[in-house]
Formats: structure tokens, sequence, C-alpha cells
């Protein structure tokens, strides 16, 4: 019998006559022992993960007919009705929230202390027994918060589709970009094969980002809570990953095919689908740290002319870009070159051509850590 279910979670109105929904579809019983949580659209504006979404669902809709599905699997297609409402002059601007400013995708709640303080004298010399009482002091915590606004609403009610999930993948996109993934370092290399099978050009390791993203809020707090329970077993029980379907304008039916099938076999694989995947792809490119990326900023304004393009693999001291300002008064001016400093492969870059001073305008992934990058890890 299907196990197909569809919830419609309706949120908070941010306006008087607002009605906002989120759409939860749910496959496989919630006892099952595991469960993976899926969402796309986050930021509003970019679609690739919305139209792998699309086509995942025909086929977990098939494997349900068939009876296949062996534990729980949520999908969220589209997880920010918010954004997804901010049109501007003809154009969708969903990364930010328009009520505060505030980045759909950073500040997502940080539970460590209410969970330390809720598990203090429960834990046992038992993982399994240990992450029941977190993920339980984790539904606690999250139930606690009291959202001030309908994005607060929105963030606290994704946490709690997510929270207990053995697997969650958030679907995003860059501007223009090779697919690359984000994952909690402690978690590599137990989810290379999601990597792998990704077929993913790059995959950026960090304990903390800096910028709270969903993915991390899910994670984090699996490797946080250790140094401070340091005699008690505690393992990462969330693979959380944030993944980036290529660029902006990369939305086919070739691409969405390809990545829900991608993301078929990667559960399939974990036990989550009956039936055996093909044999694992080799994986494009070892893991290397987010504080090896290089954001190459402008130093002038002007229109930003590519040399290279993603995929190269660049030296220290390579030209990326040249930004063109025929209105300069010198001849020097004119034509900037934008340098890297540190070399690696270019895997991103912006979608438009224009360059304000300070401006990221392509990300090139170094092998090593760079020196001096601070804190924050991520873009705006
Ligand atoms: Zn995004």
């Amino acid at each position: 019998m299907p196990t197909k279910n569809i919830e419609r979670i309706v949120l908070p109105p941010s306006a008087m006559g607002d009605r906002k929904e989120l759409c939860v579809i749910t496959y496989g019983a919630d006892n099952s022992g595991q469960k993976a949580y899926l969402q796309a659209g986050l930021h509003a504006d970019e679609s690739p993960g919305v139209m792998a979404m699309h086509c995942l669902m025909a086929l977990l809709d098939e494997a349900d007919r068939q009876g296949l599905i062996q534990s729980q699997i949520v999908l969220v297609p589209v997880a920010n009705p918010i954004g997804g409402a901010q049109w501007d002059h003809d154009r969708l601007v969903g990364r930010y929230d328009r009520a505060t400013g505030v980045n759909f995708n950073r500040g997502h709640l940080e539970l460590i202390d209410p969970v330390a303080e809720k598990i203090a004298g429960r834990l046992a010399d038992d993982a399994n027994h240990n992450k029941r009482v977190i993920r339980a002091a984790l539904a606690e915590a999250i139930a606690a918060v009291s959202a001030k606004d309908q994005a607060g609403h929105l963030k606290k009610l994704l946490l709690s589709l997510a929270y207990d999930a053995d697997i969650a993948l958030d679907l995003h996109c860059d501007e223009q970009a090779l697919l690359h993934v984000y994952l909690g370092t402690p978690l590599w290399p137990a989810a290379a094969d999601l990597s792998a099978q990704l077929g993913a050009a790059v995959t950026l390791l960090a304990s903390d980002s800096g910028g709270s993203p969903y993915d991390e809020a899910l994670s984090k707090i699996w490797w946080q809570l250790p140094q401070r329970f340091p005699e008690y077993p505690i393992e990462p029980a969330c693979l959380a990953a944030t993944v980036e379907l290529r660029g902006i304008g990369d939305v086919s039916y070739d691409y969405g095919r390809n990545d829900a099938q991608n993301i078929f076999r990667f559960l399939q694989r974990r036990g989550y689908i009956a039936g055996t995947a093909p044999p694992l792809p080799p994986l494009p490119k070892e893991a290397t740290p987010l504080r090896g990326v290089e954001h190459v900023t402008a130093p002038s304004p002007g229109v930003v002319a590519f040399l290279k393009k993603p995929g190269e693999v660049l030296r220290a001291g390579d030209i990326v870009a040249h930004i063109i300002n025929p209105v300069a008064r010198s001849r020097d001016e004119r034509v900037v070159d934008v340098k890297t400093g540190s070399g690696g492969l270019l895997f991103a870059h912006i979608a438009d051509r224009w360059a304000r001073p300070g401006r990221i305008l392509a990300k090139i992934a170094g092998d090593t850590p760079i020196d001096g990058k601070g804190p924050h890890l991520l873009t705006d």
C-alpha cells in the first residue's frame, strides 16, 4: 500500500490577509528506524533544487507504488514560501527576508546551551541511548523557542521537521558554478558516498562556518556536545549537507532527472529504498577545507570579463578576470586585472558581469586553509 502523505502547514501571517503554507511530503513509516529529510528553495530564488525535487518525487512515487520504501523520507520541495513571494520589478528576490534583511540560510537556531542543560545527568555509556536523549532534548528546545516574525517561524518549523533526521540535504545553487557540497568536517569521509554519487566537483569541510546555515543547525550540535560531555559516547547522528546544484540558470529536465537519480541511488545505498544501486562512481575530488576557499573580490567598478571558467585549475597570481571601465581616466584603470592569491579549482563565479569594489566575483577551492580568513567563512 502506498505510504505517501502530503501535509500543508500554515505559517502565521506576516500581514492582514496573508496566508502562506509549507507543503511536507512524507514517504515511509515514521517507526522504520531511520529518516532522511530533503528540502529545496530555502533561498527562494534558487530553482535547480526545486526541479530536482520534482524529478525525485516521480522516482519515489514509483518506488512507493512498488512497496520499495524502507525508511522514512521527508521532502519539502519549496522550503521558503516567504521568499518565493518577494517579487521586485519582475525579479524574484528570495535570498534575504525583506522584512528583516536577514539571509534565509543564516542565523538558524543554535541550541547547544538549552540541549546541554536538558541532557546533563541523563547520558550513559551507550551512543544509541545518548542519541535518543539528545534528540528528545532537541525537540523540547526547538518547541520552547518563541519566534518573533514569520521568517523566524519558518526557520523553527524547518528545524522541527528535520532535527531527528539521520540524513538532511538542503538543496541550493550558486550563481554560475560546478556542483559542490558543504559538509561538517566530522562527517568526512563517512559522507563521501554523497559527494561521489552526486558527482560533486568540490566538497568543502568546516566544523563551524560562522554563519549558522541550516545544515549546521542540524549537524554541528553533534560535535559540540562531545566537547561538553567528553566522558560519554556521542556520534555525529545527522549527515546534514548543503548541496549546491550548479548555477542559478542550470535548470533542465536533464539536470533535474540526473540529480534526482543520484539522490535516489544515494538513499538506496543507505537502505532507504529497497534494491541495489549501481556501483558508486569515483569521487571527483577529495574534500578540501572551506577555510581554503579564496573569495576573489573586485578592486574597482566596471564590467567583468572572465578569462577563466568554472572547472579550471588556477595557480597563485593567475588572472581570473578583467574589470573594464571605458570611462576611467588612465589607461591602467580602463582594464584592471583580477588575480587569484592562492590558486586552486575555480568552482563558482557571479552570473551577471558587474563589479563594485569588494564584490566577490569568484570562488576558488584551495587544498589548504588560507591564513587570516576570520570566523565567517561563507558569503553574506
Ligand atoms: Zn542558496
